[in-house]
């Protein structure tokens, strides 16, 4: 038997890896290993999807096994194509593929005879109560549920109203497809679950050809069944689903093979609402500008605020998977991601809200060349011209005529480094009528440029600043978390729409930049010095470039909760 070792170095196993690494010593299956990633086509991929792909795909990756994309697409009522595409190409935006693409719609012929087997031996009969008289008859799990009056139909009756149930003889609602197990089992899934219902709407794949659709539970781990699928994972509230997959699988299968059901925690973050129900409502009512508006959880809203796949992976990386719900803070998150464009932003000059700093004693109408660093993170990553002028551009709040004792930044009479540049000296400004600043004045001292032995003089305050001569103008979409409160979407008698946070976006106009960010590609990452990772909004065109901040230099909500 070959060893079986993870490719890449890894801390340690989480459980259910340590379970398909010891499944494969032992050769079971056939020493084979087959994951699924079952996605309803039914909205965006989310945050927490991309936890159950890192590990559907990553085992299969890690471990010499297949994953397939299995379209879980048995609700026509709320599926779409859009979201079949989109769903693709978030998987292989995170750095995944597939072996194979699936629908569970693919196998609506298959489950179909199986039901109808059932059928035949007595496992299943048609109900025609409604789902509330159902609903009554289940019990609790310390009281048995009651039998219902049609659970003793005769098996031709059963077949009957099946087959005409899908030819569309009937309203839906009217009658639905029982499997017969035990109204008294303790596990209330065992309690004659519904595993057919009647829908009356075309579905995206095989149109008007069925009018019974199977339930989740009767299809998934049957679909498992039909492909192949040696481990099948999913989130904790399956758990008391298992012993039901299990059951539908007995009757089914006709060798030794057996698909096994694994669960792990879901994702839950702070601040943020994963339900795809309520993000489909941010969408509709237009409180978000589409599934991709980067404050959204989306994989897509990630992508366009501009998280890199590396970054959302090593997020799941370090929060990892266990056996027991619990809640991450997002800021964990925003870590990842600064700490993966740290590594690879480009370090640029922006100044969001300028004001002119005129340095007095710098020769009119001459201009030197100065060098800045791409990145001090990456030798490899080179450097850029910075041109350097009389007049440059600062931002609004690097000045302050009368600054309190700890202000480190321009105040008539103190030194401050310009970045990459010289140390200067305020001498102080000009208002308008109103006292509005027009102009900041300073003087510049030749002897302490940037990389000059004298340069070492010590000021306490850096700020960052743009030539007048060549700045280009940008616009900026700041960002932040889109709700207020940590969950949002906890409390059921509290609307969630009241938690938005009204500054999650502010637009800055007529920011000033380094001309050679006119040269950015949609979605190219950058470090703004002094302000925060940035990133190139697909909306740009060329001329007018629209930057869209992924996320501060610090956290400053940790700040906020603890005044
Ligand atoms: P919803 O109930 O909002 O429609 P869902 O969980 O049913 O969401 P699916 O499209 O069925 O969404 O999910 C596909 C896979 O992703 C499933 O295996 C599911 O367990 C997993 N998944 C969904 N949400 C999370 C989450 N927050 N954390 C981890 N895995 C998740
Ligand atoms: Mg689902």
């Amino acid at each position: 038997m070959s060893e079986i070792t993870p490719t890449e170095e890894k801390k340690s196993l989480n459980f259910i890896e340590a379970i398909v690494v010891k499944d494969l010593e032992e050769g079971k299956d056939g020493g084979r290993l087959q994951t699924r990633f079952p996605p309803e086509p039914n909205g965006y991929l989310h945050i927490g999807h991309a936890k159950a792909i890192c590990l559907d795909f990553g085992l299969a990756q890690q471990y010499g096994g297949i994953c397939n994309l299995r379209f879980d697409d048995t609700n026509p009522v709320k599926e779409d194509v859009e979201y079949v595409d989109s769903i693709q190409e978030d998987i292989q935006w995170l750095g995944f593929d597939w072996a194979n693409v699936y629908y569970a719609s693919d196998y609506f012929q298959q489950l179909w005879d199986f039901a109808i087997c059932l059928i035949k031996d007595g496992k299943a009969y048609v109900d025609e109560q409604s789902a509330e008289e159902i609903a009554k008859q289940k019990g609790t799990p310390t009281l048995a549920g009651t039998e219902s009056p049609f659970r003793n139909r005769p098996i031709e009756e059963n077949l009957d109203l099946f087959t005409k149930m899908n030819e569309g003889f009937f309203e839906e609602g009217s009658m639905v497809l029982r499997a017969k197990i035990d109204m008294a089992a303790s596990n209330m899934h065992f309690r004659d679950p519904i595993i057919y219902r009647i829908i009356k709407q075309a579905h995206h794949r095989t149109g008007n050809k069925w009018n019974a659709y199977p339930m989740y539970d009767f299809a998934h781990g049957q679909c498992d069944y039909f492909e192949g699928v040696t481990h099948s994972i999913c989130t904790l509230e399956f758990v008391v689903h298992r012993p039901l997959y299990d059951w539908f699988i007995d009757q089914l299968a006709d060798s030794d093979y057996r698909p096994h059901q694994y669960e792990f925690n879901r994702l839950n973050l702070t601040y943020t609402m994963m339900s795809k129900r309520k993000l489909l409502q941010l969408v509709k009512e237009n409180l978000v500008n589409g599934w991709d508006d980067p404050r959204m959880p989306t994989i897509c809203g990630f992508r366009r605020r501009g998280y890199t796949p590396e970054s959302i992976r090593s997020f799941i990386d370090k929060i990892g998977y266990t056996k027991y719900d619990g809640v991450i803070d997002v800021a964990l998150l925003e870590y990842a991601v600064r700490e993966d464009l740290n590594k690879r932003a480009t370090r640029a000059s922006v100044v969001l809200d300028p004001v002119k700093l005129v340095l007095t004693n710098y020769p009119e109408g001459e201009a030197e060349t100065l060098s800045a660093q791409n990145n001090p993170e990456d030798a490899g990553a080179g450097s850029h011209d910075v041109v350097f002028s009389k007049e440059l551009f600062i931002e609004r709040d690097d000045f302050m005529e009368d600054a309190p004792k700890k202000y480190f930044r321009l105040t008539p009479g103190q030194e401050v480094r310009l970045k990459n540049a010289y140390i200067i000296k305020c001498t102080g400004c000009k208002r308008d009528a109103d006292g509005n600043v027009l102009e900041v004045y300073a003087e510049y001292d030749p002897q302490t440029k940037s990389g000059m032995a004298e340069s070492n003089r010590k000021v306490k305050g850096t700020i960052h600043w743009v030539s007048t001569s060549d700045a280009i103008d940008v616009d900026i979409r700041l960002y932040d978390r889109l709700f207020t409160v940590e969950n949002p979407g906890d409390d059921k008698d509290q609307d969630f729409r009241d938690f938005l946070n009204p500054e999650s976006l502010i637009v800055k106009t007529g920011c000033k930049a380094e001309p050679f960010l006119k040269d950015a590609k949609a979605l190219d990452h950058f470090q703004f010095q002094r302000i925060g990772y940035f990133s190139v909004d697909p909306d740009s065109t060329d001329g007018h470039l629209i930057f869209n901040r992924t996320v501060t230099l610090k956290d400053s909500w940790s700040k906020i909760k603890d005044k």
